[in-house]
């Protein structure tokens, strides 16, 4: 289990964007954001606000598919 960088706390998941069909690692704690390639790192993580705007889609967790690590 990978804990998030930034929060210290929230575990990373690995996720699948249900609009875009692109494959993300998020914080479940403080939703931070890495893509799949990128590594966890406290330089490297974005937030999921404008992760998302740059995609249309809204910050909810409902845009997601959680995926078994
Ligand atoms: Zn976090």
């Amino acid at each position: 289990m990978k804990i998030c960088p930034y929060c210290l706390q929230g575990e990373i998941l690995n996720a699948k964007i249900i609009k875009t069909n692109e494959i993300i690692q998020i914080c479940d704690e403080c939703d931070t954001v890495w893509k799949s390639s990128e590594i966890i790192s406290d330089k490297t993580g974005r937030a999921l606000d404008l992760f998302m705007k740059h995609r249309n889609c809204s910050c909810s967790w409902r845009e997601f598919e959680i995926l078994k690590s």
